[in-house]
């Protein structure tokens, strides 16, 4: 193997010495589909082997400027479509999607490191659903008029322009698919800036979308850097909404670009999320479910339960079951469809994901499983991104380690003695995204639910998803919801438009 420096100044990378065939992504640009124009690339690597898989456009300011600027010219006649036309285009796109969803899962499973298992049954079937359910919404959408005793108002939903949509690594299709549908759907035009770390289903959608035929210019897709694409995006005065999801801290970086201009704005962030399981809970699936809740997609879910709170009376029990479980989960090659954990998804966000492992233990607290590279990893995966799942107990609840987002395959496990107790450590952060409550008694279950200051939180389930209802964060988790008609509205500016009767 040899090591190259990646021409963007990153870390070094593994590369393969047969990897000549490695594909060179493209950007997708009024219909074409083109390199960057300074013609440098970033590598695409595999989180599994380390290896390289690919080359993505290292774009800049300039593709991004010509991608507003295929955007806005396509804005006047797509805008003009009907929502049934436009419908129309989004089930074409979930039809030829669904066609190659298989290799949506395995390019998905390849670019993330996470189990095919998860990327065939979520990140494929979602992104095609995604599509199917803003064709059938904006179908049926109606908007509202309000009489007056001598007036009648008509509410207009106009397109707000050019759509920026900015995406994160961890569930890559299954997140823009979320964003481009119910842009398009109300009559905006998009420019797309996936993560440079897993732009391989984004550029599948490019070229899915060219093959239907969609008009040049709707869709557009960079690829880059974050702070070199996506930045110019949410500062670009052709741009006239953007919808992020990513982490927190980014988050403030583009509402603070994106201010300046007034731009209209939704903000999906970072979680913190509580587990609180009661004594009264099912043991059997209530321990199934958290463990789910904690390790899915190793722990790099937004909305993943990585605080457990577990109720005194039942604490060693369910977590001795717990432990049980956790060790059970076979992690490994992502491409068996036996695998329930692969990869973390870079060398940086494992250095990271480890940091805090360390820092676990400054902080009094002990690694009852986990918290190493896993055993018996084939000579293929020694250079990918490796950690076995990770149990923490003795932190106390206001530690780093339990208030501040890991990401990754960790969780630790506090005792509560009562309902406000839960509560007041489940609120203990700065972050407000989704949460659990595990209960036989279904009333306290609404009743905590309704006490956790977080945008969404699940009574006995987890990551149980209706696309009709809203979807986000309080407190440093966002601004905004998506989901069904909270989506078509972000997307549209509400006009009112009052006539006289006399
Ligand atoms: P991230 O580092 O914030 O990046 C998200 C996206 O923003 C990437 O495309 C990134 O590009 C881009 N970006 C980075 N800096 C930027 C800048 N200055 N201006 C504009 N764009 C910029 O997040 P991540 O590590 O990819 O994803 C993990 C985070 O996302 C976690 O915090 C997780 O909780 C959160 N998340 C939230 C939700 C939700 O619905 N609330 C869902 C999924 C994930 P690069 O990749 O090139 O840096």
């Amino acid at each position: 193997m040899d090591e190259e420096c990646c021409d963007s100044g990153c870390k070094p990378c593994v590369l393969d010495p047969e990897d000549g065939d490695i594909p060179d992504l493209l950007n997708y640009i009024s219909g074409e589909f083109l390199p960057a124009r300074c013609e440098e690339w970033l590598n695409d690597l595999s989180p599994a082997t380390g290896m390289r898989i690919a080359r993505v456009p290292k774009s800049n300011v300039d593709d991004v400027n010509s991608a507003v600027a295929a955007a806005r010219k396509a804005l006047p006649e797509w805008s003009s479509l009907s929502h049934a036309q436009r419908a129309d285009w989004l089930d074409k796109i979930a039809n030829a999607l669904e066609e190659r969803c298989e290799e949506v899962a395995q390019l998905e499973s390849l670019d993330t490191g996470k189990p095919i298992s998860l990327a065939r049954n979520v990140d494929a079937a979602r992104s095609v659903t995604n599509f199917r359910f803003f064709a059938e919404e904006v179908r049926n959408f109606t908007a509202e008029t309000f009489d007056m005793e001598n007036a009648t108002n008509h509410v207009v939903y106009k397109p707000v322009g050019v759509a920026g949509l900015i995406t994160p690594w961890n569930l890559p299709l299954y997140l823009l698919s979320w964003k481009v549908a119910p842009a398009l759907a109300m009559g905006n035009t998009v420019v797309a800036k996936p993560s440079e770390m897993t732009p391989m289903t984004a550029s599948l959608l490019a070229e899915i979308i060219d093959d239907v035929g969609l008009p040049s210019g709707v869709f557009n897709l960079v690829h880059g850097h974050g702070e070199e694409t996506g930045a110019a995006l949410t500062s670009h005065s052709g741009v006239d909404l953007i919808s992020f999801t990513g982490g927190t801290a980014t988050g403030a970086k583009v509402a603070s670009s994106a201010a300046s201009s007034f731009k209209k704005l939704s903000l999906e962030l970072g979680g913190k999320n509580a587990t609180i399981v009661c004594a009264d809970a099912d043991m059997e699936k209530t321990v199934a479910g958290v463990v789910r809740a904690g390790f899915l997609n190793q722990g790099q879910v937004c909305l993943c339960g990585s605080r457990i709170l577990i109720e005194e009376s039942i604490y060693d029990d369910f977590v001795s079951r717990f432990l049980t479980a956790v060790e059970a989960m076979k992690i490994g090659d992502p491409a068996d469809p036996e695998t329930d954990l692969g990869a973390l998804i870079s060398a940086d966000h494992l250095d990271k994901v480890s940091g805090y492992i360390s820092l676990a233990e400054e902080e009094g607290g002990v690694i009852l499983t986990g918290g190493i590279t896993p055993e018996g990893i084939p000579k293929q995966f020694e250079n990918g991104n490796w950690l076995s799942p990770t149990v923490i107990d003795g932190l106390s609840p206001n530690s780093r380690c339990a208030t501040e987002e890991i990401f990754g395959p960790v969780v630790s496990i506090h005792a509560f003695s009562d309902e406000i107790e839960a509560i007041e450590i489940a609120n203990a952060t700065q972050y407000g995204l989704a949460g659990s409550v595990w209960t036989a008694d279904l009333d306290k279950g609404k009743r905590i639910a309704q006490e956790i200051d977080t945008g969404m939180v699940w009574v006995n389930t987890w990551l149980h998803r209706d696309l009709r209802v809203p979807f986000g964060g309080v407190k440093h988790s966002g601004v905004g919801r998506e989901g069904g008609r909270w989506s078509l509205s972000f997307y549209s500016h509400a006009v009112n438009i009052c006539i006289h009767n006399d």
